[in-house]
């Protein structure tokens, strides 16, 4: 179980919210992790990696240090496709618009959309979490 129930944190507190989340705190992981908690964002492993590009961090360390963030979850993947990742520093619940012309994630309230229906679970398996993806585009 992960306790991180806030994770918009000022930097001051980036060193304990890793120590609370079984997470070491490596100077690479605290400017990672003050890059992308200071505020409820949608980015891309390479997006990330560009935006630390001052600070020497190579790109492995960046896809190790996204993977740990969220199996610790301190963000969750949006999973457009197998080649579009997008890690998400909101992790309460909430669903997206995926704009196919822009590329833009914008957020759904999760009050916002409800579901009438929901199909029974495959026998021996219970609900992790409800992630909807609306893809819409521009119109002509
Ligand atoms: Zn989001």
């Amino acid at each position: 179980m992960n306790t991180a129930t806030t994770v918009l944190v000022d930097s001051s507190n980036i060193t304990q919210l890793l120590r609370d989340n079984d997470i070491t705190p490596t100077q690479q992981r605290v400017e990672i992790a003050q890059l992308i908690l200071a505020r409820h964002q949608h980015f891309s492993a390479d997006e990330l990696l560009n935006q630390l590009g001052h600070c020497n961090v190579s790109k492995a360390t960046v896809y190790n240090t996204l993977g740990l963030f969220v199996e610790k979850g301190l963000v969750r993947p949006v999973i457009i496709d197998p080649n579009k990742v997008f890690y998400d520093s909101n992790i309460h619940e909430h669903h997206h618009f995926y704009n196919v012309d822009t590329g833009i994630l914008t957020d759904i309230p999760c009050d916002k959309l409800a579901l009438d229906y929901f199909p029974p679970l495959p026998e021996g398996t219970q609900a992790e979490g409800v992630d909807i993806i609306i893809r819409i585009r521009n119109r002509v």
